[in-house]
């Protein structure tokens, strides 16, 4: 069909003399607003390292049901999730890729030294002191073998100059109809909080819980310790039917991962977005 005459005469007979200042402006207004779409969609992690910790392993079980051990699902949930860091572009740093306690990567004198150094500035900061760290850093106890391990996969973040820090565990509970994602934060860092509520807007969609916000302030060794910001994501409860075989399942771990990759880009966001003002 040909193109009717009377379109290009309209349109001729009536360009009003500002007509090429409204366009640009148009042009202008659209890549405004279209520029968070011109970043291509498998880079917006890049240049953030992000360590990913597959809670427990070795002998370490973590909790257990149906056959199935914590640190199984751990590692097979931390692995879904540090492809889909690397599928944005990002960096992502596994603390263990097989089944370890990684006990043997921190000496117990170590372990000492560490805590006598933290025991110090925990002093100076004015911080709230937890008393199993006093009783190490004074002497009269000793660190538990489980520390070790825990210490060594803070040392991995550190080492890695990691930005954040994300340890990944299942809930376990007597009552098999609680369920839900639950995501803990260190109690000194509004950077972790802030981390936790952008991790958890996107897991309870997936794995709701029954109490709200799902995220809270928590003493755990590794949120305690951690200098950079750290959360402990309890992803689903393994004694729940519905959250275990949804964990257990291939299609499950993606949207899991994509959920846990879209709060760490939430977060990475609006703390880039804060850094300008
Ligand atoms: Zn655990």
């Amino acid at each position: 069909m040909p193109t009717p005459p009377f379109a290009v005469i309209s349109i001729r007979a009536f360009k009003p003399a500002w007509a090429g200042t409204v366009g640009i402006l148009a042009i202008v207004i659209f890549l405004l607003i279209a520029q968070p779409t011109l970043i291509p969609a498998d880079a917006q992690l890049d240049g953030y390292v992000i360590a990913i910790d597959p809670g427990h392993g070795g002998r370490d079980s973590g909790s257990s049901h149906a056959g199935f051990s914590e640190k199984e699902i751990t590692l097979l949930l931390s692995q879904a999730i540090a492809e889909e860091i690397q599928s944005r572009g990002g960096i992502a740093i596994l603390t263990r890729t097989t089944d370890t306690d990684l006990w043997d990567q921190v000496t117990y004198q170590e372990e000492i030294e560490y805590t006598k150094q933290e025991y110090e500035l925990d002093q100076q900061l004015g911080r709230k002191i937890d008393p199993r760290d006093r009783g190490i850093a004074l002497g009269t106890r000793f660190p538990p073998t489980y520390r070790l391990g825990l210490r060594a996969r803070i040392l991995t973040a550190q080492k890695h100059n990691a930005h954040v820090l994300i340890s990944i565990h299942t809930n376990h509970y007597r009552a098999e109809s609680a369920k839900g994602a639950v995501t803990l934060y260190q109690t000194h860092s509004l950077e972790s909080r802030q981390l936790a509520a952008a991790i958890q807007h996107y897991l309870k969609e997936l794995l709701p819980g029954r109490a709200e916000p799902g995220i809270s302030p928590d003493n755990f060794f590794i949120l305690r310790r951690s200098p950079v910001p750290t959360v402990l994501v309890e992803i689903g409860f393994v004694s729940n039917k519905h959250d275990r075989k949804f964990m257990l399942s291939e299609a499950g771990r993606q949207a899991i991962a994509k959920a846990v990759a879209d709060g760490i880009q939430d977060y990475f966001r609006h703390l880039a977005a804060w850094a300008r003002y």
